[in-house]
């Protein structure tokens, strides 16, 4: 069975197809970001229309990678959300139209369960059961995943997410959106010590997290070093900024293996792909004798490929799932534990 995964939820239009005999055969993306940075942040109906101009384009180079027809499609899923609502909506009308033009089945995809299955992709993937931790632009989660459409939340952010907080603490320190990789970047140049930034919520009986104190402590430290702040202060900023959200996401990470006496961990979503979070969780994995999973590189921030993905375990999962029913409706706001797959199928 191959599916084609359209993404849209945010600021990257991505398209994939997915064959559960084969594989990953093909997956494009275009992201907005360029378009945006000059906002500092993505402006929604730019957003809109970009995804209009991209889609279908986008939608020729996979089938052409592929070296296959759109009638060889047999499901189309479609980021149904959660995400921006315009932004939902392009991806769902035209995954829709595409359906019934060629009488085509569609499903709509939890965008986080994309994130939370990308690490599937990947060449070594873990088992089920396993904990997830879902860093992402909008979502700081950890799951207890025991399957496809099983998904028990066990904490959360209480405030920001981790790559919010990533993003406004950049943009602090002046640099450009999405600040995750930048700051990531100027940390390795920071002196150890030179600053401490506290640990919200470290020593918390329960798997929360709160990243807003944190970001304002960046501020404050900004503020007082205003005058005086070079390059290597900025630096150094940036590294405890990122040793104390990395010390505080692998704790929480250790806790939660803990309480569920489970001995995988997934890591994903975009700030899934910081550097010094997968040193420290790695380190810890070989201290505390688990192991950890992450997407490949390509698939930690939005894309095609999790959809068509997840939108293929689902189908394997509830072969009735996917309807040629071409009304739409976006969910902006989604809980992801609501997704369930009826028992019995
Ligand atoms: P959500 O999935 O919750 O709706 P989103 O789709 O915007 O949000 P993703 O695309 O998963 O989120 O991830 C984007 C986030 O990941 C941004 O906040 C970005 O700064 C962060 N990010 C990306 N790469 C890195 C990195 N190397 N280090 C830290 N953060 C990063
Ligand atoms: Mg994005
Ligand atoms: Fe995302």
């Amino acid at each position: 069975m191959i599916v084609l995964g359209i993404e849209s939820s945010c600021d990257e239009t991505g398209l994939a197809l997915y064959d559960t005999e084969r594989g990953l055969l093909a997956h494009a993306l275009h992201s907005q970001v360029a378009m945006h940075e000059q906002y500092g942040g993505v402006v929604p109906e730019l957003a809109s229309r970009d995804h209009i101009r991209r889609v279908l384009p986008l939608l020729e180079t996979v089938l052409e990678q592929a070296g296959i027809a759109r009638s060889d499609v047999d499901a189309i899923a479609y980021t149904q959300g959660p995400g921006l609502a315009g932004a939902l909506l392009v991806g769902a009308s035209i995954a829709c139209s595409l359906g019934l033009a060629l009488d085509k089945p569609v499903l709509g995809v939890h965008h986080l369960e994309g994130h939370l299955l990308s690490p599937l992709l990947a060449s070594s993937p873990p088992e089920f059961p396993f904990v997830a931790l879902l860093v992402s632009g909008g979502h700081t989660q950890l799951m207890r995943v025991d399957g496809v459409g099983s998904y028990a939340l066990l904490g959360e952010t209480v405030d920001d997410a981790a790559g919010e907080a990533f993003d406004k603490s950049a943009k602090l320190l002046g640099l450009g959106y999405p600040g995750g990789p930048a700051i990531s970047r100027l940390a390795e140049f920071g002196n150890p010590g030179a600053f401490t930034l506290p640990r919200p919520m470290l020593h918390s009986k329960n798997l929360n997290f709160s990243f807003s104190g944190l970001k304002t402590a960046v501020l404050t430290l900004v503020k007082n070093n205003a005058a005086n702040i070079c390059e290597q202060g900025r630096a150094d900023i940036a590294r405890a900024f990122v040793e104390a959200i990395v010390e505080v996401l692998t704790a929480k990470c250790l806790a939660a293996l803990k309480e569920t006496g489970l001995k995988r961990l997934v890591i994903a979503g975009g700030v899934g792909a910081n550097r010094q979070l997968r040193d420290a969780l790695n380190e810890a994995a070989a201290r505390k004798r688990f192991r950890v999973f992450y997407p490949e590189l390509e698939f930690c921030t939005d894309n095609g490929a999790m959809i068509a993905f997840a939108g293929a375990m689902r189908l394997q999962a509830q072969p009735d799932a996917a309807k040629r029913e071409y009304g739409f409706n976006v969910r902006p706001r989604w809980p992801l534990e609501e997704l369930r797959i009826p028992s019995g199928t």
